[in-house]
């Protein structure tokens, strides 16, 4: 049912289609949620989806680092850490709605949920229109996590939260923290910056990252990273610095963010006996990638694969930013930000331009 109002959205029709139409506004039923979208933060995955990289449902709206301002409550909804939400708190959420009981969530990995519902993913249907950030207005699902955003937190800081801070969270929290670790951080792009930064900040004893891009490098020295190593004619330069900064032994963790199958065979030659690997970074298929068996037996290795995150990664994530916002220049990773009607703008400036984030502001002087 809608609520009577109607608000402008940014619908995806298809590869390189984006069209601003008028959808309905829902009265939210029990559990659920209407809030203003103050800010949303293109990732990587919208446009891979806008290219036509990566199958989505049509007609859709795109757009899953949100943040926005409470606008209507179906009955007491409350955030992560039990309080009930209110009237005009400015809040994010988890990128998907997720169950809560089925066999995935009562298994700590509920963002496998058989009955997952995904922000800016989910095909429009009557019952739920507004499901991505590049809408006036989004219509939030029963089981979404929501966390409340501290105010000292700026929009382009707190946006990307949900999903590039929050994996990264989870990335470090699978490969079991990173106290007194040397850190290999591979790709040095938003997600990668966030790990430089994450991890100096929670004891690594050095971080080192590495990318293809020279231009990418040259913002992590701000983000905490010691080494900076461009692996673009390959690896010897980086089993140098790793060597140097080991005594030989290899990095204790490695976070690989950028998705290359290079990077998976640097990785695992860089690590460590028993050494802990973090795959993140391979969310579209890769050609594949030559392991021995015996290699990683002997040597003890660790590797794990992580998908999204969980609701107490989301909740540390913006502990984080909170905590960490005055050290490292999350503010400038937003490089541009765009009015709802110049969304197309918005998609090609951040495709040819591949800056760590691009904004869209939907709200902004209405
Ligand atoms: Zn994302
Ligand atoms: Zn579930």
């Amino acid at each position: 049912m809608t609520n009577g109002t109607e608000v402008k959205a940014a619908v995806f029709l298809g590869p390189g289609m984006l069209e601003l139409q008028r959808l309905g506004a829902p009265e939210p039923d029990e559990g659920e949620l209407l809030v203003r979208v103050t800010c949303c933060t293109l990732c990587g995955s919208d446009l891979h989806t806008y290219q036509g990289h990566r199958a989505v449902d049509v007609p859709t709206i795109l757009g899953h680092e949100i943040l926005g301002e409470v606008r209507r409550i179906g009955g007491r909804v409350t955030d992560l850490a039990g309080r009930p939400i209110e009237i005009g708190d400015r809040v994010t959420w988890s990128v998907a709605a997720h169950c809560g009981d089925c066999f995935y969530c009562e298994r700590g990995v509920p963002q496998k949920c058989v009955s997952l519902r995904k922000y800016g993913h989910e095909r429009i249907t009557r019952d739920h229109a507004l499901s991505g950030g590049l809408a006036e207005m989004c219509h939030l699902a029963p089981g979404t996590s929501l966390i409340r955003v501290p105010d000292a937190l700026i929009d382009n800081v707190a946006c990307p939260a949900n999903c590039a801070t929050a994996t990264v969270a989870g990335a470090l929290r699978t490969g079991g923290g990173c106290r007194d670790d040397v850190v290999l951080v591979q790709g040095a792009g938003m997600l990668g910056l966030t790990a430089c930064a994450m991890a100096a900040r929670r004891g690594a004893r050095r971080v080192i990252v590495c990318d293809v891009d020279d231009a990418r490098l040259a913002r992590a020295e701000s983000f905490g990273a010691q080494d900076r190593v461009s692996v673009r004619e390959g690896a010897e330069r980086l089993d140098e610095v790793i060597r140097y900064a080991t005594d030989g032994r290899g990095v204790d963790l490695a976070v690989e963010l950028s998705g290359s199958p290079d990077a998976v065979a640097h990785g695992l030659n860089a690590l460590r006996i028993g050494g802990r690997y973090v795959w993140v970074g391979a969310v579209s298929p890769t050609p594949p990638v030559e392991i021995h068996p015996e290699f990683i037996v002997r040597r003890l290795l660790n590797i794990h694969g992580l998908h999204n995150y969980t609701p107490a990664d989301l909740a540390d994530a913006v502990d984080f930013l909170e905590q960490s916002a005055d050290r490292y220049p999350f503010g400038e990773l937003v490089t541009r930000t765009f009015a709802l009607e110049d969304v197309e703008a918005a998609f090609r400036y951040a495709i040819d331009t591949r800056p760590p984030r691009v904004a869209v502001t939907p709200t902004d002087g209405v």
